[in-house]
């Protein structure tokens, strides 16, 4: 990478064109649209098809033979084996501290089960206010499995009065006041609606000095910035892996138990993947399970749903991993940062009264926050007046000229180039884009 803003590798990715979305706006139907949606669903790669194809060959072509004897060398019962150590290196764990398998919220569920287990006075989950629905819905549902009330078992931080992302000294403060009655702390590394990349390593030193057990959910973290499990001391993580790690809708997730865990935590749900492999095969009547987070593996992987993994961490892997890869994301991230604080239509976000009247024109700010080391890729644009129907207007417009976000009701569109396929031209032209979506709507 000689240029950082220049990635030989987005043709290595496909993207729709404006014909296949549908973008009205755009006349040049078979341009490629503007894609600044990693963040929610990954691309898919040339890569990743092809080795989805293979395994289908496999299939045709060997059936039940390719769990030992595959035509491409990645025989079903080994090949998690292929994707283990990449996405250990992607979170900073040992290998046997990472298993690939499952889905999200399955793995919090499973990780929870394990991890979370409250006495009379330790019985609360600190997390943090609006974390992504299914994770509050796997916290609620946790606690009342405990007979326990989630309004009192769970307490959430929000950010202060007039402000969007937490702050550090309110989520330490709160641990150091709270511990004695806090089991687990468990937020998301890099929060999904506001891009906040939180202190993870201090949040975890601190929720370890009050004897909590610290968990985290990496769906927007992994791929997308460099962690160090291990070295901070994390007791366990979890991931899905169809967002910045590319790996299809659905794709198979991931989790985390830190080693120091193998000697106390064996696995509750056990299924026969999680068996050592020694013996898996000879289908012995009692569970001896894998050292480490493979333990807790159940059931025997999708094969499809690794291909398109495996395709893709081949490419992190080919381009350095997260070292380069952030160091792109910064640049690329300031990039589109500055380009939309240059548009007519941003406000910066001290300079909005708190009395910012319903009648007034429709403008943005970013509510990410502007400190590199405190974000991932994802700027999260917040749209006024709030509550105003300004951002479905905007995001539609925006769809219809060929740049794809996503939205977050009520008022914030996400826009997030990716270092492994986004360009600086994709950065200009959602810029580009959003200014003349604001343009269209103000002459409608
Ligand atoms: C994307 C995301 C999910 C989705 O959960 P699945 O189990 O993969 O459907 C859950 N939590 C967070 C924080 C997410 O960002």
């Amino acid at each position: 990478m000689s240029s950082p803003l220049y990635t030989p590798l987005s043709d290595q990715f496909i993207v729709p064109t404006n014909k296949d979305i549908e973008a009205k706006l755009r006349p040049d139907g078979d341009g490629k649209i503007t894609y600044l949606c990693g963040n929610s669903l990954g691309l898919s790669s040339k890569r990743s098809i092809a080795m989805v194809k293979e395994e289908l060959d496999a299939w045709s072509t060997r059936a039940v033979l390719g769990h030992f004897f595959h035509p491409y060398g990645r025989p079903w019962t080994e090949v998690c084996d292929e994707l283990t150590p990449t996405l250990a290196e992607l979170v900073g764990a040992k290998e046997k501290e990472v298993a690939c398998m499952g889905t999200l919220t399955n793995n919090l569920h499973l990780m929870m089960d394990s991890f979370y287990k409250p006495t009379p006075e330790r019985f609360k989950i600190l997390c943090e206010a609006r974390a992504f629905p299914s994770d509050q819905y796997a916290f609620a549902s946790q606690v009342m499995a405990h007979g326990l009330d989630p309004s009192t078992a769970i307490l959430e931080i929000s950010p202060r009065q007039g402000e969007y992302v937490l702050r550090e000294e309110d989520i330490l403060e709160t641990i150091a006041r709270e511990g004695s009655s806090i089991a687990l702390v468990l937020f998301s590394g890099v929060q999904y609606y506001t891009g906040q990349w939180f202190p993870m390593q201090k949040i975890t030193a601190k929720a370890k000095e009050q004897g909590c057990i610290c968990g985290w959910d990496l769906a927007h973290g992994i791929g997308n910035v460099p962690m160090s499990l291990h070295d901070w001391n994390v007791d366990f993580a979890v991931w899905c892996t169809y967002k910045y790690l590319n790996s299809s809708p659905g794709g198979i997730a991931g989790l985390f138990i830190h080693e120091k865990w193998n000697e106390i935590e064996r696995p509750k749900f056990a299924g026969w993947w999680g068996h050592e492999l020694a013996t898996r095969f000879d289908m012995p009547p009692t569970f001896s399970p894998v050292v480490g987070a493979q333990g807790f593996q159940q059931s025997n992987p999708s094969a499809l749903a690794l291909a398109a993994l495996l395709g893709s961490l081949q490419i992190f892997k080919e381009v350095g991993m997260m070292g380069p890869l952030r160091e792109r994301s910064l640049q690329l991230t300031a990039a589109l940062e500055k380009l939309l604080k240059n548009s007519k239509y941003f406000l910066p976000l001290s300079e909005i009264p708190k009395e910012y009247p319903q009648s007034s024109e429709p403008r943005f700010t970013i509510i990410t926050p502007s400190n590199p080391s405190m974000r991932g890729a994802q700027l999260s644009l917040l749209f006024l007046p709030v509550g105003s129907g300004t951002m479905k207007r905007i995001f539609n417009i925006l769809s219809n000229y060929g740049v794809v976000g996503d939205e977050r009701e009520p008022d914030v569109i996400r826009l997030t180039p990716i270092p492994l396929y986004n360009t600086l031209k994709d950065c200009e032209q959602g810029a580009f884009y959003l200014d003349k979506s604001f343009e269209t709507l103000l002459t409608k």
